[in-house]
C-alpha cells in the first residue's frame, strides 16, 4: 500500500495566509507548511511577534488564529505546531545539531 501525504489545496493555503495576516500583533510568518494524511489536516507555521508581546497575549492570538483556520473544515481533525517567533529567524542560518559526522 502506497501512502502519500499532499499539501492543502491552494484555496485553502491562501484562506489561512489570509488569517494569519489578519492578526496585527503578528509581523510576518515563515516555514508555513500544509499537509493532508486521511481526514486529518496539519499546519505547521512560525508566526513572528514584536519581542514585547507577553507570551500569554501572543499564545492567544495563535489560539485566535487556529480556531479560525478550524473554521474552514469543521469536519476535519486539524493538528497545529506554531512556533511563536521573537524575531524573524527564518533568514539567520543556525542548526539545532553542532555535532560532527564523526560524532553521530
Ligand atoms: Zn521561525
Amino acid at each position: 500500500m502506497l501512502i502519500l501525504d499532499i499539501s492543502l489545496d491552494k484555496k485553502t493555503v491562501d484562506k489561512i495566509i489570509k488569517i494569519i495576516e489578519s492578526k496585527k500583533e503578528v509581523s510576518s510568518y515563515h516555514f508555513l507548511r500544509t499537509r493532508e494524511s486521511w481526514n486529518i489536516k496539519f499546519v505547521d507555521v512560525h508566526l513572528v511577534f514584536n519581542k514585547d508581546i507577553k507570551l500569554i497575549n501572543a499564545h492567544s492570538i495563535s489560539d485566535k488564529v487556529e480556531e479560525e483556520i478550524e473554521q474552514l473544515d469543521c469536519k476535519s481533525k486539524w493538528v497545529f505546531n506554531i512556533h511563536l517567533d521573537p524575531i524573524d529567524d527564518s533568514v539567520i542560518p543556525w542548526k539545532w545539531c553542532n555535532k560532527t559526522e564523526n560524532e553521530l
